[in-house]
């Protein structure tokens, strides 16, 4: 059983949903990881994209990652500013994941206190259903 916050609970920024990156948003919310995949040159696209930045191809494909990397770098944030719903979850940390495949993902790094992270350690996405609508890929040690 999975747990979901309603919608009126969430209080952090969403992502802004269109339809060029609708598939990404729609494949976490099934938890699946998925990035545009250029079907003329093979350059895997992150972020989002309408054309290949290696052919300018408009063509793609929504490829399923295997969810595995390791952590690049990252930042610990420990006061919240702005949004007072960041002050329900500070510290909290920021990273850079060199995924497998390739992109490095902007993410949060959850299940590990933020003095245990290490570079390059292994990390795996999960997903964070935050409200009925959205998900979020984060990452802990795998
Ligand atoms: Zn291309």
């Amino acid at each position: 059983m999975t747990t979901q916050p309603a919608a009126n609970t969430y209080k952090r920024p969403l992502p802004v949903i269109h339809p060029d990156n609708a598939p990404y948003w729609a494949a976490l919310k099934n938890h699946e990881l998925r990035m545009q995949r250029c079907t003329d040159c093979g350059t895997l696209r992150y972020p989002v994209s309408p054309i290949c930045y290696k052919c300018l191809s408009e063509n793609h494909e929504w490829e399923q990652l295997s969810g595995k990397g390791t952590l690049g770098t990252w930042i610990v944030v420990e006061t919240a500013t702005g949004n007072p719903a960041w002050q329900e979850v500070v510290p909290y940390v920021v990273a850079l994941v060199n995924l497998a495949e390739g992109p490095r993902i902007t993410t949060n790094i959850e299940g590990i206190e933020p003095d245990q992270l290490k570079y390059g350690m292994p990390l795996e996405v999960f997903f964070d259903d935050v409200t009925p609508q959205v998900t979020l890929a984060k990452f802990k040690p795998a």
